[in-house]
């Protein structure tokens, strides 16, 4: 018999989807996956003149829990000029990956029933760490106003129990990008009712639009000391396999944080965390203007592409590297019944791994039962493949047509 808690353990959704596109490759389907959450791209010189100076010196052994002092300092620098709010190395935490960083994080500020809330679509992993963590998840549905949360509606969904609102700009999976203005109204919600935010910017570098990305603290430093800012180099350096994230939040939350890591991971990866270090102290940006006119490129090719569905609006992408499809006219065509017909999402991309050979991830995922999540991380040439027989398999796709087997497991809304 197994601890209670792991009933709520799914497995990530996008994992389950990745497996998928294996499978279908394994059994011979000529699969083009877009299901990655990461960016095909050479390592950065920087990380790996860096790696290989730390293990060229034998470094080998623990470090501080939460991070060599040199990277913590140079990482409260970054900190500094992107929020423009003074960040000392004391509330810096080093972390295995973003992930560990949330993780931490839910672990430090949830008291049992205590709710998060998590506007929908949410990346996976958020729900399912507060659950962990013995918190609620509390979904704030942002599809009816583009995918961006209505601050009426974030108030709304506030209870005398709320501890902490998550704040994902750019968003996975939606590719959406908050406004300035936005952060700020969640902020001053935040004070008034006493509520933490747990402000994820693992995307920040990516930006597609001229809203910019903002830090939540520099839009209202009122909030810094309720403010836990996530980040990693997973996604800004194409690092996903380094395991190399930070968080940065007032000085109690990250000793708390180094006592319960302590007991945990103990320090990120040594070699990990000096490559990042080397990095910091000598990029001149060049890997990085480079990665996003890779993305900027891939983004434009891809637009231009999809803009050929003939059903379903083309994404507005505004940053990361995701296309989120919002197939709500094909799934369920009737606007008068919001019941999912037969066939659903799910369906859909498992027939679009079958029948088209493009592996994606279903907004089911992301509790989002009429989205589809494209990564354009990938080669040119594969992503360009990908989606037009993407664009042809849909625009030929009906609803109904492939009545589903009798046993087969239905997802309602
Ligand atoms: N936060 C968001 C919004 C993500 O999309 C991801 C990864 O996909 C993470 C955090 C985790 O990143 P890491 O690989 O650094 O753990």
């Amino acid at each position: 018999m197994l601890a209670q808690r792991t009933t709520m353990l799914k497995g990530s959704g996008t994992a389950a989807a990745r497996a998928a596109a294996k499978e279908a490759a394994a059994a011979g389907i000529q699969v083009v996956d877009l299901t990655a959450g990461e960016i095909w791209t050479d390592l950065a010189p920087t990380i790996r003149d860096g790696a290989i100076a730390a293990i060229d010196k034998g470094i080998n052994r623990y470090t501080d829990t939460i991070g060599i002092q040199e990277l913590r300092e140079a990482l409260a620098r970054k900190v500094t000029e992107e929020t423009g709010q003074a960040c000392g190395a004391g509330e810096i935490a080093v972390t295995t990956g973003a992930k560990q960083a949330l993780f931490n994080i839910a672990m430090v500020l949830l008291n049992p029933g205590d709710e998060v809330i998590i506007p929908t679509p949410y990346w996976t992993t958020f729900p399912a760490q507060v659950q962990i963590a013995g918190g609620v998840p509390v979904h704030v549905d942002t599809r009816a106003n583009g995918f961006v949360p209505r601050i009426e509606d974030v108030a709304a969904a506030v209870t005398p129990r709320s501890r902490a609102i998550v704040v994902n700009t750019p968003n996975n999976p939606t590719g959406t990008v908050y406004h300035a203005a936005l952060l700020r109204a969640l902020g001053e919600l935040a004070i008034e009712h006493d509520l933490w935010i747990i402000f994820d910017e693992c995307y920040g570098d990516f930006i597609h639009t001229d809203i910019g990305h903002h830090s939540i603290v520099s839009t209202i430093p009122e909030v810094r000391s309720r403010t836990v800012i996530v980040n990693a180099f997973s996604k800004t350096l194409a690092l996903t396999g380094w395991r190399i994230g930070y968080l940065a939040g007032p000085e109690p939350l990250v000793s708390a944080v180094k006592a319960l890591q302590s007991h945990t991971t103990s320090n990120p990866n040594v070699i990990a965390q000096h490559a990042a270090l080397h990095h910091l102290e000598t990029t001149e940006g060049t890997f990085e203007a480079g990665l996003q006119r890779q993305l900027a490129a891939a983004r434009n090719m891809g637009l231009q592409v999809l803009s050929g569905l003939s059903r379903i609006p083309t994404p507005a992408a505004m940053g990361g590297f995701y296309f989120y499809l919002d197939i709500r006219n094909l799934v369920a065509p009737d606007p008068c019944n919001l019941v999912i017909g037969d066939r659903d999402v799910d369906t859909l991309v498992r027939e679009l791994i079958a029948k088209a050979g493009v592996a994606a991830v279903p907004g089911t995922a992301f509790g989002d039962p009429f989205g589809i999540r494209l990564s354009y991380g990938v080669p040119s040439d594969v992503l360009q493949d990908g989606l037009v027989r993407l664009v042809e398999f849909l625009n030929a796709w009906s609803y109904g047509a492939s009545p589903r087997a009798e046993n087969e497991e239905r997802v309602l809304s």
